[in-house]
């Protein structure tokens, strides 16, 4: 039997044409295409300003420095995120902040939220892990009354609403991903949606070198910038991959459901929130009933494997790789984090996958954790 991946990209022939007629118009890199995809990413979001860059890292990075957040700021995130989310705050000179994760949706736990707010704190930096997203009227009742910025940090939640809202279509900045593994992929490639065209037009000076460009042809630089521009090769991905998205989440709820149905329940995983009202199903992660098993992770990746069956781990808590434990973080800092980090593992969940793919990963699941099971 094929070898099943956790996850694949769905690349059509429309999307091969887009690409081939750019590669034959002679204009490869930021250009029209470009500004094509920003204007459907816009009417997407309901007019806001939204802008491309070469990754989500990018735009995190550059939302922060549009912000004025720098060195001697706290920014406060979860630790149960890609390294990507606290790799940008150091970035920019500034401190992360953990705060502990909701044990059922696994986001930051907005409840000890405020507890972490100093008179240094800037901006909330939430992440809507495997699209799940963050409860925003509580979010931004929080910023709110502390006056606090928020970067919403939605590389894997495109597509997901929160009360009826796309994510993305209000609030204060958001970023998304479009790398190979997110809802919709432009190869590499991210964006940033803002509040107004000076923020727009700052991002797009500090995504290429910091240039100003001015009518007569002449060009100014005030401050360094990055060299984070996308190409017109990626953009026309992006615009087939987005009059599909509808579609691809539909299909991911649809397997995500499937998997509610065949998941064998007394196996003694713990299933991710059964939400098909705000979510997209980025992915689907049951975590592993590890004090019950005689093999670690490791051994079940392994052994899944052997079964033709990928599986994924998005991610350990954060705050306990060696550059954060330099920074005085230990285990036992976030309990909650650590367990998920530790038990996580992510199943095949993509658009093009089969429905009868689900009963056979499930099953196979059985078979590795039964012959796995302590007798004692
Ligand atoms: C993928 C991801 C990023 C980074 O996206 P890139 O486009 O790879 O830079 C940041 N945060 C989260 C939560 C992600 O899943």
């Amino acid at each position: 039997m094929q070898f099943l991946p956790f996850t694949r990209p769905s690349i059509d022939e429309d999307a091969i044409d887009a690409v081939a007629a750019v590669l034959r118009s002679g204009w490869l890199t930021t250009g029209p295409r470009c500004r094509e995809f920003e204007a459907e990413l816009s009417a997407w979001t309901g007019g806001r300003p939204v802008r491309l860059v070469s990754s989500a890292t990018a735009a995190l990075e550059l939302a922060l420095r549009i912000a004025g957040i720098g060195p001697g700021d706290e920014v406060i995130t979860t630790p149960l995120s890609w390294i990507a989310t606290a790799n940008v705050v150091l970035g920019v000179g500034a401190t992360p902040v953990f705060v502990d994760v909701d044990p059922s949706t696994r986001n930051i736990d907005l409840s000890r939220t405020e507890k972490a707010i100093t008179p240094r704190t800037r901006m909330l930096l939430p992440v809507d892990l495997a699209g799940l997203p963050v409860d925003r009227t509580r979010l931004y009742e929080i910023a709110g009354r502390h006056g606090l910025r928020v970067l919403e940090d939605a590389a894997q939640s495109m597509g997901a609403r929160w009360a009826d809202r796309r994510i993305g279509s209000f609030g204060d900045l958001v970023s998304f991903s479009f790398h190979a593994n997110k809802n919709i992929t432009t190869g590499e490639g991210g964006c940033l949606v803002m509040n107004d065209e000076h923020e727009a037009r700052l991002f797009e000076k500090l995504r290429l070198q910091g240039v100003t460009r001015f009518a007569d042809g002449s060009m100014d630089v005030d401050v360094p910038g990055a060299k984070a521009n996308l190409t017109d090769i990626a953009a026309a991905i992006g615009s087939s991959q987005l009059r599909r998205l509808d579609a691809f989440n539909e299909r991911r709820r649809r397997l995500a459901a499937l998997y509610f149905e065949h998941f064998d329940r007394s196996l003694g995983f713990e299933l991710p929130v059964e939400d098909f009202e705000t979510g997209n199903w980025h992915m689907f992660q049951p975590l592993l009933p590890l004090a019950r098993m005689s093999i670690d992770r490791g051994g079940f990746i392994e052994a899944m494997k052997r079964e033709g069956i990928g599986v994924g781990v998005h991610y350990p808590a954060m705050h306990l790789f060696t550059l954060f434990r330099r920074r005085g973080f230990r285990d036992g800092d976030f309990p909650v984090a650590e367990n998920i980090g530790r038990r996580t593992v992510t199943l095949p969940l993509f658009p093009a996958m089969r429905d009868d793919d689900v009963p056979r990963v499930c099953e196979a699941v059985s078979r590795v954790v039964k012959a796995a099971l302590r007798r004692d």
